[in-house]
């Protein structure tokens, strides 16, 4: 399994969080959001080793979130889903899991996952998983996974451009929620704080507002992931997306 680890005798790390996660809450089971999700995942995972393919899961989370661990699960939250309305943004929330697999990110959890599933109350530890996540990861690492997400879903010839339409979804909710900074970040002037080539004040300024939000500005990733589009489609010419 991509990662995964044991941490007791023939109990795997990835396996323990699934059983925690599937006690806790509903997984959805409904034809029309499993029949997607399995029609998503095949296609992006076409030209993967059955033992390196990830199994998405739709548990009812409150939050409008998706996350992943060591094992082989995804877990796309049922508020998020319902909110993805093609095949083409689903396909960008999965690949971003993916990535965050293929970019070995979740290796990090291996040190310390021991002490956790012994403490009391790991069920609830389970549940707020994803919190964790991207307080270990980082910005750099969540734009890294953004980028091959989008690599992704353009090896599986999905549209680009549609699957972007994601950050539109999440804006909007962010929105709803009157969470401006989600959705501008710390300069509402600009688009470009993830940029590459950004002053060295404007990262430390963004790593420090990530490291207190948990998250990164809905229209610097969007914006970074526009440029990346624009540079892959540069390096092969010939290709339209
Ligand atoms: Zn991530």
């Amino acid at each position: 399994m991509p990662h995964d680890f044991e941490f007791e005798k023939g109990m795997l790390f990835g396996e323990w969080l699934h059983e925690q996660m599937r006690e806790a809450m509903h997984f959805e089971d409904e034809a029309w959001a499993i029949d997607r999700v399995r029609r998503v995942e095949d296609r992006l995972q076409a030209g993967r080793e059955a033992g390196h393919r990830m199994v998405v899961e739709i548990p009812w989370l409150d939050e409008v979130t998706a996350f992943t661990a060591p094992g082989h699960y995804i877990y796309f939250g049922r508020r998020l889903y319902e909110s993805c309305s093609t095949d083409e943004m689903v396909a960008f929330v999965i690949a971003h899991e993916m990535a965050h697999h293929d970019l070995s990110h979740v290796k990090l959890f291996a040190g310390w996952a021991l002490k956790i599933t012994r403490l009391p109350g790991a069920s609830l530890f389970a549940l707020a998983f994803h919190a964790l996540e991207h307080h270990l990861y980082g910005p750099q690492k969540e734009c890294d996974a953004d980028r091959h997400a989008l690599d992704l879903c353009l090896a599986a010839r999905y549209d680009a451009h549609k699957c972007l339409e994601l950050f539109d979804i999440l804006e909007q909710y962010a929105l709803d929620m009157e969470d401006y900074d989600m959705v501008y970040g710390p300069d509402v002037d600009s688009d470009d704080e993830l940029d590459e080539n950004a002053s060295w004040k404007t990262k430390a300024q963004i790593w420090a507002w990530q490291r207190r939000r948990g998250y990164l500005p809905i229209r610097d990733r969007r914006q970074m992931l526009r440029k990346h589009l624009t540079k892959s489609q540069e390096n092969k010419p010939g290709t339209k997306q």
